[in-house]
């Protein structure tokens, strides 16, 4: 089944390490900031890294990474853990920065000691002023010259709240002409009167991302530390600080970022669009949010099938929407239940049919054999989709018209006899004879029809409200797109349908069943829906539509 995949590069770094010796089995990290929901890049990350760490037998921390109390929430850390489980991974360590920051301070007395950090109390504007630029070396200042008992002495200060927000931070000194600016005695510790999820208001000073990070790997002697390639920069100082603590030496890899067309991947901007009511939240089925996707109906399998065929690159690139899609499909044509649902009603009124009703047994998936079957109610009185129907059919038009014959889908051939209008000349009902002899599995009427078509019985119809999504976003690179990202939203992105009309075997199904209506998409139920109200999603459409859409241009 699984054919011969040839290694990714960091599955190439790791089986060298293996082999050398250098590592005799690996640690990885999934290091979220717990500032929002996880979306489908991070969901690349989590197969990434606990995917490794499966294939040869390690493990998988989950760090988050809390180091900036702001904008950090335990309801994020709830959603994260609920998705990764939800993907099919497990974490062998829970574990926060912030569990790390006596640790991390030690690390940065060590630091002054060994006079490689100084408190600077120059504004960032001063700070940034004598960086230099790429081209011009940095200068330093006069508090550059303190002596490391006046720095040991200003930073136990910091730490027990003498100082306001902004009036001074902690350097390391490095290298003022760096061609690397993150190298320019960068700052890494600054001061934040702010209450933090975890440790409340024990601290007021906390370690920038570049002094917690890579100490946070070695704390926990992650061997493959994987992030994005905008990282890149960040390595020389990751490995100054292993050095100069003399840590464990965790070593960083970069890889390409997802990126996806029609779609947004920023927590930030995520939150922006939950904030300003342009979605109904993070798990609103239109966001690229983990959360968001699975409401969708999108199931775990084919995001990990998605992640596993884009691979691990290089260098950064935009993954085409419909891939995923495609991923989404494959999968849920294996499991998903075929049910009958009517968006936009006609009814068809058999007149040869006998009052009453019967049940004609039909297959809940052809794929899939061991399925079952359900039983679908047939009576005189059904419901078509009205764009079944035309008057006056076009050339090749193989569905109902005057003097034409269908088959229902596990049903019988109907000819339409008659069509009936109001006042107004709108079609209300066409009037249809059935076959007997042409009953689905039972047909003798030897009539060959080239059109078959999806119905339900008015009866016993259920009326469900449906929901269909588009893309929320009108251009394919967003990211990269002109003006400000929000003004690239799809404002017809959502279309909701009250009224359809199902069939009432979806009445006693359960919310992890995934549908597909015939002829209309693939369905999920939504967490919307009450006793009294079956609400559904379109997963995703049959076929490609986007595709389509591109080539019309
Ligand atoms: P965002 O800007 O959406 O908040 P982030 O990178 O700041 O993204 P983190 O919570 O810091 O989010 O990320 C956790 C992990 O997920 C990091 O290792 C990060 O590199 C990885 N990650 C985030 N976005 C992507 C992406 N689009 N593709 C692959 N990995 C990603
Ligand atoms: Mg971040």
């Amino acid at each position: 089944m699984s054919e011969e995949k040839s290694l990714n590069f960091i599955e190439e770094i790791i089986e060298e390490d293996l082999k050398s010796g250098k590592h005799s089995s690996i640690t990885t990290r999934f290091p979220p900031e717990p500032n929002g929901y996880l979306h489908i890049g991070h969901a690349k990350s989590i197969c990434l890294n606990f995917g490794l760490a499966k294939k040869y037998g390690g493990q998988t921390n989950l760090r988050f990474d809390d180091t900036n109390p702001t904008t950090e929430e335990t309801e994020y850390v709830e959603s994260i853990k609920d998705d990764i489980r939800w993907l099919g991974f497990a974490w062998s360590n829970e574990l926060y920065a912030s569990n790390y920051f006596e640790q991390l301070y030690g690390f940065a007395v060590t630091l002054i000691k060994k006079g490689l950090a100084y408190v600077d109390d120059s504004s960032s504007e001063e700070i940034a002023e004598q960086k230099g630029t790429p081209t011009v070396p940095g200068t330093r200042n006069r508090f550059a010259d303190r002596t490391m008992e006046e720095n040991l002495q200003l930073f136990a200060d910091m730490r027990a709240g003498k100082f306001a927000d902004g009036s001074k931070v902690l350097r390391a000194r490095i290298d003022m002409a760096s061609p690397n600016m993150l190298l320019r005695d960068p700052i890494i510790y600054r001061i934040k009167h702010a209450h933090h999820h975890r440790t409340g208001d024990n601290w007021c000073i906390y370690p920038m991302y570049d002094f917690a990070h890579g100490q946070s790997d070695a704390i926990e002697k992650i061997t493959h530390s994987i992030c994005t390639l905008e990282f890149i920069p960040h390595r020389d100082l990751y490995n100054w600080c292993i050095e100069n603590l003399g840590i464990y030496p965790s070593r960083q890899y970069e890889f390409a970022r997802l990126n996806l067309t029609y779609t947004i991947m920023s927590k930030r901007k995520l939150l922006q669009l939950v904030n300003e009511g342009h979605v109904n939240g993070w798990d609103d089925p239109r966001m690229s949010t983990i959360s968001g996707m699975r409401r969708r109906g999108y199931t775990a399998s084919a995001i990990r099938e998605f992640c596993d065929r884009i691979g691990v690159a290089k260098r950064e690139n935009l993954i085409d929407f419909s891939l995923l899609e495609f991923c989404v499909r494959e999968d849920l044509n294996k499991i998903a239940l075929r049910r009958m649902v009517v968006f936009d009603p006609l009814k068809v009124v058999i007149t040869n049919y006998p009052e009453g009703e019967e049940w004609l047994a039909s297959e809940n998936n052809p794929e899939d054999p061991a399925a079952g079957h359900r039983e679908i109610p047939f009576s005189r009185e059904l419901y078509i989709e009205r764009e079944d129907f035309m008057e006056t059919p076009a050339k090749k038009y193989f569905r109902l018209a005057p003097g034409m014959m269908v088959r229902l889908k596990s049903a019988y051939i109907i000819k339409c006899e008659e069509v009936v209008k109001d006042v107004n000349g709108n079609i209300t009902e066409v009037r249809c004879t059935y076959i007997p002899e042409s009953k689905s599995g039972a047909d003798t009427s030897g009539i060959n029809v080239k059109g078959t078509l999806h119905w339900v019985s008015v009866a016993h119809a259920v009326t469900a409200e449906v929901r269909l999504y588009d893309r929320l976003f009108k251009v394919e690179d967003v990211a990269n797109a002109e003006g400000d990202f929000k003004d690239h939203i799809n404002e017809a992105s959502l279309t909701v349908l009250p009224n359809a009309y199902a069939e009432p075997a979806l009445l006693n199904d359960t919310a992890d069943d995934r549908y597909q209506f015939i002829r209309k998409g693939y369905f999920s139920l939504d967490k919307d829906s009450t006793p009294g109200k079956l609400v559904f999603n379109r997963t995703v459409t049959l076929k490609d539509g986007w595709a389509k859409e591109v080539k019309k241009g």
